[in-house]
């Protein structure tokens, strides 16, 4: 795969176009049905500026999609009906999709965007005991 433009080397004011035809009709197709345009958020990297990234461990998951239908750049990836990680072509950190899950540890977690992720997996907190309400 070519390398994908970074965002900072548009022109200021750049408008990007998604498709390369029109609209009609778009989002009736699946993603890999649709014409992209060669510069678009979609075909380019947006993502360069993360400073923290969202690792997801699959061993506590239970794959209620929360994240996916949360996740504001459709970044959460899937396979064969489960979550399958996460896009980080367009993933922009804003941690939405750890704030919504729910599983305990949860089952997506920040770290630093140059931490390996498995290392990241290797640091994965423990079960939290559940507070007793007073
Ligand atoms: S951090 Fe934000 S953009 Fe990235 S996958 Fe989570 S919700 Fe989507
Ligand atoms: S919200 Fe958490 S448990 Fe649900 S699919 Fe996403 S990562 Fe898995």
């Amino acid at each position: 795969m070519d390398k994908l433009k970074d965002w900072n080397e548009f022109e200021i004011g750049s408008v990007l176009f998604p498709f390369k035809k029109g609209v009609d009709g778009v989002m009736e197709l699946y993603k890999c049905e649709r014409t992209y345009s060669g510069d678009s958020s979609f075909t380019d990297s947006v993502a360069h500026w993360r400073v923290e990234k969202p690792v997801h461990n699959s061993e506590v998951c239970i794959n209620c999609f929360n994240c996916w239908v949360f996740c504001p750049d459709s970044a959460i990836l899937t396979s064969n009906d489960k979550l399958s990680g996460v896009d980080y072509v367009h993933c922009k950190g804003c941690g939405v999709c750890v704030d919504v899950c729910p599983t305990n540890p949860k089952s997506l977690l920040m770290f630093n965007d140059h931490k390996d992720n498995e290392e990241a997996l290797r640091e994965w907190p423990e079960k939290q005991p559940k507070k007793r309400e007073v």
